[in-house]
């Protein structure tokens, strides 16, 4: 695996060797990997000649500081798992690489309802950072493919709107979510939880299974407010639990039993906040 930190040594170097840039796929990541991280570069070995993953704590996508400075970084790690699951290149830049100018930037991405709903909601301007740090990392890497995890459902619809907006013809692959076997998602931010959270926190996909087992036809909106009951109970403080339209995110509290449904949670356990989310009427 070849590693690269400034923008331009990669691109000189992927504008050096021969292939079609369609043949890469791009897996971006903040580190601290995971089994799940490397379920995308193992999707991404499979369909892409070449693979490149990036690792970046992207300032401008925290709304929390203390949340960005307490970010998990196990980089040699990280180097062992990627070199294990056959990535080509790893890009690691710094803050300064990728935002030469700062981090301030008047540039707004038009994200419609999707930045204000949900994680937009309780984290304002994460989208806006988001939208930011990819649309710099797609401009430098160019990939034929961007791989993410649906662990991040609105991300995955946020990033297809920013290059749908913008006309870039990467095409972007969904990856299931990776759990632990008591169903915890998995995620960086798992790290700072000690045993005993990680046994609680699989609380949050038992309450969206409750979700899925009991859902019907009318209202269901009383069902979203049970499951977060549940996690209150739980000791969670919880910022949302609600069932949407799986393709537009739009909240659902009638349901007529054919709109494709999704539900998504956020919560908070010992301090931590954990983001998950399961589509109900279809099978995962
Ligand atoms: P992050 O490092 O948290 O920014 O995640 C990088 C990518 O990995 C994103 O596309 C995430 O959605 C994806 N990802 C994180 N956790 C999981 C998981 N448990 N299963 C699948 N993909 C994941």
């Amino acid at each position: 695996m070849i590693i690269f930190k400034h923008p331009a040594d990669i691109r000189s170097f992927l504008l050096s060797i021969k292939g079609r840039f369609e043949a890469t796929g791009f897996v971006p990541t903040m580190g601290a990997l995971h089994t799940g991280h490397i379920s995308l570069v193992n999707k991404a070995r499979s369909e892409s000649e070449r693979v490149i993953c990036s690792i970046f704590v992207n300032p401008t996508q925290f709304n929390d500081p203390r949340d960005f400075e307490k970010y998990p970084t196990t980089l040699e790690n990280d180097i062992y798992l990627l070199e294990k699951a056959g990535c080509d290149i790893l890009f690691l830049p710094a803050v300064a690489d990728i935002y030469p100018d700062g981090i301030l930037t008047t540039l707004k991405y038009e994200l419609g309802s999707l930045e204000t709903i949900l994680e937009g909601k309780f984290r304002p301007g994460h989208f806006q950072g988001v939208c930011q740090v990819v649309n710099r990392l797609l401009d430098i890497i160019k990939p034929g493919k961007l791989y993410l995890g649906q662990k991040d459902f609105q991300q995955c619809k946020v990033l297809q709107k920013l290059v749908d907006l913008l006309g870039i013809k990467t095409k972007i692959i969904i990856c299931a979510t990776q759990r632990e076997p008591n169903g915890l998602a998995m995620s960086s931010r798992n790290l700072r939880l000690n045993e005993t959270g990680r046994n609680k926190a699989s609380w949050i996909y038992k309450a969206m299974l409750s979700i899925k087992k009991d859902i019907k036809v009318g209202d269901i909106e009383q069902l979203a407010e049970g499951a977060k009951q549940l996690l209150i109970e739980n000791g969670f403080k919880v910022d949302y639990v609600e069932i949407a339209n799986a393709d537009t995110l739009d909240k659902i509290q009638k349901w007529d039993g054919k709109t494709p449904l999704v539900t998504l949670a956020a919560a908070y356990l010992n301090e931590v906040r954990l983001i998950d989310n399961l589509i109900i009427n279809e099978i995962e």
